[in-house]
């Protein structure tokens, strides 16, 4: 009698934020991977023509659109196809998704606070959350980190920086960590002078020289507000003291992040630029997935540069500092007065180094005070925001 090799069962995912750039390159993961991974639910912004193609190729059993009018259409568009697929709307929508009973594994890719609540559904649902929503653990990292610890769900960064410390930290004892060094390329204005800087456009920002991503954080990396929040994500994601902690311009984006140890150790990740490598890190943890892209040629690239941090000219570096010692309301307000002074910077109501005075301004009016509930997180979060009309 011979054995009987049962396939390894499928990955179940629920994908929020499939439209952006971290949706598409897990939707190009899970296409690599079909008998490993499978998406059954699926959560997208505005952009509902996309959404529908993606349903009609994914075939997921529930979705969720932001607004009420995607839903009529997706819903008409999918039938014309011959699915019936349930959609909802807006934050319960992003809810259902996350908590969807029948995934094992929530890729959390939606921009900005509103990704906070399914992130935090999920973890309370019991399920493993890959996270490229940073905004989550900058507001409540306490929280997130509570919550997982109590219903047993992991958190896995999929920040390339994070899943880099990730990967350096694997299989180190904690106590030999000296510290953390986020990689930042700098952005598009690494070289410009602050009278430069007061003159570019939402335009000029959006060029960023590595890595193509969504508009708020395309910006975030040109004013380094990314990596500022990327320190404080750190902190939470890897229980380090922010004073641990560093940032390092490295403009060629190969050397992701690093850490140090106390002997002097320093261990790094290196990689091209790629999405997908933290992607399928997350997804595949602890395997490596077998992946057939282009590889890192080290010979090709010759040089590798790394400039220390211009905290005047990127006051965002500064500033976090300071949220952090105002405690949880500090990083909340950090991230609220952020996310308005982005927009209205894109809407050109505001110039670019305004961005930092926001919030420079808003950390100003804060009191230090941390919170215990999501409840308490979001209602600061708005109180942040009014404060800033
Ligand atoms: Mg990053």
């Amino acid at each position: 009698m011979g054995y009987i090799v049962l396939p390894e069962a499928s990955k179940k995912i629920a994908l929020l934020g499939a439209t952006g750039s971290i949706g598409r390159s897990t939707l190009d993961i899970v296409s690599r991977f079909p008998e490993r991974y499978q998406v059954v639910a699926m959560g997208g912004g505005k952009n509902v023509s996309e959404l529908i193609s993606l349903a009609r190729r994914f075939r997921p059993q529930l979705l969720s659109v932001q607004e009420e009018s995607g839903a009529s259409e997706l819903t008409m568009a999918l039938k014309d196809s011959g699915l019936s697929i349930p959609v909802m709307v807006g934050q319960p929508g992003a809810v259902a998704v996350a908590t969807c009973p029948q995934a094992d594994i929530v890729v959390a890719a939606m921009v900005g606070a509103v990704g906070l609540e399914p992130a935090h559904a999920a973890l309370a649902a019991g399920k493993d959350v890959a996270l490229a929503n940073k905004e989550s653990m900058v507001m409540a990292g306490r929280l997130l980190n509570q919550v997982a610890a109590s219903t047993g769900a992991a958190i896995l960064p999929l920040d390339s920086e994070h899943s880099a410390i990730w990967q350096a930290l694997n299989g180190e004892p904690k106590k030999g960590v000296e510290k953390l060094i986020l990689t930042a390329s700098g952005g598009p204005f690494r070289e410009f002078s602050l009278a430069e800087m007061a003159q570019v456009t939402p335009a000029q920002a959006m060029r960023h020289p590595r890595w193509q991503m969504g508009p708020k954080i395309t910006i975030d990396s040109a004013t380094m507000m990314n990596k500022a929040l990327e320190i404080i994500e750190a902190r939470w994601l890897f229980d380090i003291v922010p004073e641990r902690i560093e940032v390092l311009v490295h403009p060629q984006s190969i050397v992701h992040s690093l850490v140090e140890y106390v002997d002097g150790s320093v261990l790094a990740q290196l990689g091209l630029p790629d999405m997908r490598l933290p992607v399928a890190y997350a997804l595949g943890y602890p395997e490596r997935l077998a992946l057939d892209l282009p590889k890192l040629d080290l010979a090709a690239i010759g040089q590798l540069d790394f400039i220390r941090a211009d905290v005047k000219r990127f006051p965002a570096l500064r500033l976090v500092r300071k949220a952090l010692e105002a405690g949880d309301s500090g990083a909340i307000a950090f991230n609220a007065a952020n996310e308005v002074a982005v927009e209205r910077f894109r809407q050109g109501e505001i110039g670019f180094l305004e961005i930092s005075e926001t919030v420079e301004k808003a950390l100003n009016m804060v009191v230090r005070e941390d919170f215990s509930t999501l409840t308490e997180i979001l209602d600061f979060d708005v109180r942040v925001r009014q404060l800033l009309l």
